[in-house]
């Protein structure tokens, strides 16, 4: 299953809901010890910490919208050569701390629509069993 990017964003790859095997077996704190040993590897170690919040304290852009679109190509900027991306995207995507900012190369519209298609595919496998 994969996430299509928004159509207005010229993205070279879209952003994926499925996760590797290798992170999907591990529990969230093992995870989230996984995320910290990538440690001064990570990008987000040497940037300023607001880069990954640019909407704190407001509600997110709209899909449609300039900021929404902007933020997309910031988010995957930001995270881009992170070692341990998929493991903090998986992890922002289970865990409510993840649910503002730019985490594992995506921003909080996107990670909705991760959980949605996610959701959406475990009603469509309970349904066909
Ligand atoms: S994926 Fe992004 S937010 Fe997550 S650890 Fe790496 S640089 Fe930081």
């Amino acid at each position: 299953m994969t996430i299509v990017a928004h159509p207005r964003l010229a993205l070279s790859a879209p952003v994926r809901a499925t996760v590797p095997e290798h992170v999907e077996m591990l529990d969230t704190e093992t995870l989230a010890e996984f995320v910290d040993a990538g440690g001064d590897a990570r990008p987000c170690q040497h940037k300023d910490p607001e880069d990954y919040f640019p909407l704190i304290g407001s509600k997110p852009a709209k899909p449609e919208s300039k900021r929404y679109i902007e933020e997309q190509v910031r988010a995957r900027q930001l995270c881009q050569d992170c070692p341990v991306l998929v493991e903090c995207r998986e992890l922002a995507l289970r865990t409510r701390g993840g649910r503002h900012g730019v985490w594992g190369g995506t921003s909080e519209w996107e990670r909705v629509n991760i959980r949605t298609a996610r959701l959406a595919e475990t009603r469509a496998a309970k349904a066909a069993a």
